[in-house]
């Protein structure tokens, strides 16, 4: 069956009209969608009259009913309780869902949005660590002679592994206990050395 709007003269189903028992055909005469653009516009442009009117009616209610109030939230707090918690669990949930879909239905495009960002990131990194290069060259020179010098004086593991790549060994194959026998020889070598002189 269908009913004509009187507002925008289109004839629609009466599905989309709302059920009202004492008019003759049995729905409004003006459709839902109609209405619902008669409301929002009407809504908006008396937002603070009906925002202001709604506060006042909560006001008065609360103070008419203030005892009614108090040992109804007293007689209902551990339900509350269990109700807010229940709703934030279900609220929790229902993110992680819209999440999951979300990543689900925007697989490719979160793929390109990460690669994006690591070269952008990337070339960031770059061009900073190019910077501070520049215009920290010589303190870091002069930092990684240090460096190299301690190296050599106490030699550290990576002097030693230098050391004994040097010879031919392969990185990969060089054990601690390798790196402290080259270290023993290294040193019996400086103490001959010094000792001959
Ligand atoms: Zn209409």
């Amino acid at each position: 069956m269908e009913n004509t709007c009187k507002k925008c003269n289109e004839t629609k189903d009466v599905s989309l009209f709302v059920k009202n028992k004492r008019l003759k055909k049995g729905v409004e005469n003006i459709c839902n969608k109609c209405k619902s653009e008669y409301y929002n516009v009407y809504f908006k442009k008396n937002y603070e009259t009906l925002k202001n009117k709604n506060k006042e009616r909560c006001k008065k209610y609360r103070v008419e009913n203030a005892e009614k109030l108090k040992e109804y939230n007293i007689k209902n707090s551990s339900i509350k309780k269990e109700y807010d918690k229940k709703r934030r669990l279900e609220f929790n949930e229902k993110i992680k869902l819209q999440e999951k879909e979300y990543r689900l239905k925007n697989n490719e495009a979160i793929k390109d949005r990460k690669k994006e960002y690591y070269f952008v990131k990337r070339a960031y990194i770059i061009e900073k660590s190019k910077n501070y290069y520049s215009t920290n060259s010589t303190s870091i020179l002069f930092n990684s002679k240090i460096i190299l010098q301690n190296d050599i004086d106490f030699l550290n593991d990576s002097y030693v592994k230098k050391l004994l790549t040097n010879k031919g060994f392969e990185r990969k194959k060089i054990t601690p206990e390798l790196i402290e026998i080259q270290r023993i020889i290294t040193k019996t070598k400086r103490l001959c050395k010094t000792s001959k002189i």
